[in-house]
């Protein structure tokens, strides 16, 4: 796989997400239930993660926190070199639309407005220029260029996945969070939005963290995040699919829950 040999974008800092000791618990005393267990972890600019661990580990919560979309109890987090905790609701938001590009499993177009609008969107919210070139570039390169006035109804579900790769590239965000961005579809498709996903990181130097279950679009990753029991476990470089399938079945041994942390 070529890495991208150009330097970060200008002003952008080497560490793209930096989370120390975050902590997340929901619920209050008896059923009180610790989603993130003091959390760190840091990822470079330019870097594409898969999170990964078994069902209630803590991906979503550590997903929604590290995008802004909840807050933790404990803990910082920096994006590109800023801190992202603390402030009001609306400073939140603000820092989000800023830096934060999100790709969700059900793809979260908005229905009547088409390809083109829906990628220019997150612009038009944070009150940013619009650089519809751009949006029409982008959306050339995921394949889309000759649907740009279509809604999302008309589009196949990896079509529909490919406009919401393009609403997140053309704000150029710091940070990329995609949820199970395969999740809903088949395996073509799928192929497809990671090669997307790689390539925003190896060609254009962005910065993908990616919440999956499989092992096979976790391997499209540069690197896998473990989760178990709102702890990080373990990280594995180069990830290929039957290591982490591995790693998965063992994750609850004492060996992998002893893993010095990350
Ligand atoms: P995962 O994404 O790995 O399945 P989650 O982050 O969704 O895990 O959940 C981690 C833990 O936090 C689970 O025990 C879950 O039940 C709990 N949890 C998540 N969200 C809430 C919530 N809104 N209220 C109460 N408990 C929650």
């Amino acid at each position: 796989m070529a890495r991208r040999t150009g330097t970060t974008e200008r002003g952008s800092s080497a560490e793209a997400l930096r989370l120390v000791g975050v902590t997340k618990v929901y619920g209050a005393a008896d059923n009180a239930v610790t989603a993130l267990n003091d959390v760190s972890v840091s990822l470079p600019t330019g870097s594409f993660t898969a999170v990964m661990g078994p069902s209630g580990s803590g991906k979503s919560t550590l997903l929604q926190c590290a995008a802004g979309l909840d807050r933790p109890d404990k803990g910082v987090i920096m994006v590109d070199g800023e801190e992202m905790t603390g402030g009001t609701e609306a400073a939140l938001t603000k820092f989000r639309r800023q830096r934060i590009g999100f790709i969700f499993q059900q793809y979260n177009l908005l229905p009547t407005l088409n390809v083109l609008q829906n990628t220019i969107l997150p612009l038009k919210l944070a009150g940013r220029r619009v650089d519809e070139k751009l949006a029409r570039e982008t959306l050339e390169r995921v394949g889309l260029g000759g649907r740009l006035a279509h809604r999302p109804d008309q589009l196949s579900g990896g079509q529909r996945q490919r406009v919401a790769i393009a609403r997140a590239l053309v704000a150029e965000p710091r940070v990329i969070f995609a949820d199970e961005p395969t999740g809903a579809l088949d395996t073509r498709s799928a192929r497809e939005i990671l090669f997307l996903l790689q390539e925003a990181v190896n060609v254009h130097g962005r910065t993908v963290v990616m919440v999956t279950h499989d092992p096979v679009a976790a391997s499209y990753a540069d690197s896998v995040l473990f989760l178990a029991d709102g702890r990080v476990v373990g990280r594995m470089v180069g990830p290929t699919v039957d290591a982490v399938a591995d790693r998965l079945a063992h994750i609850g041994d004492p060996v992998h829950a002893q893993m010095r942390e990350v």
